[in-house]
């Protein structure tokens, strides 16, 4: 998706001429991506982050920071846990459920 957007983006930016700027761009995201695949014998970020357990937590709602320490992590993401299946942050890939057993 986010090829095809780039793309798009290409083809508008050749009529005004910045084409070079925006193809480099485009290397750059499959080299970064690429570099993930080379080696079959590690796994992905992906990969790593679904062997997490989804963590337990008490109530409805979570704040999830990615980590305790605020100069790390990524911008604070309200999670709702009403539903059945864990819920995923979207920044950092951790699961959540809601722990009722208390
Ligand atoms: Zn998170």
């Amino acid at each position: 998706m986010a090829s095809s957007l780039m793309k798009t983006l290409i083809v508008r930016s050749s009529k005004l001429g910045t084409t070079r700027n925006l193809s480099s761009v485009t290397t750059q995201i499959s080299n970064h991506t690429a570099k993930w695949m080379q080696d079959k014998s590690k796994k992905s970020p992906m990969e790593l982050i679904n062997e997490v357990p989804p963590i337990k937590v008490h109530g409805r709602i979570f704040a999830c920071e990615g980590d305790s320490n605020p100069a790390l992590g990524h911008p604070i993401e309200f999670i709702c846990l009403d539903l059945k299946e864990p819920a995923v942050c979207k920044y950092c890939g951790l699961r959540y459920v809601q722990d009722h057993d208390h």
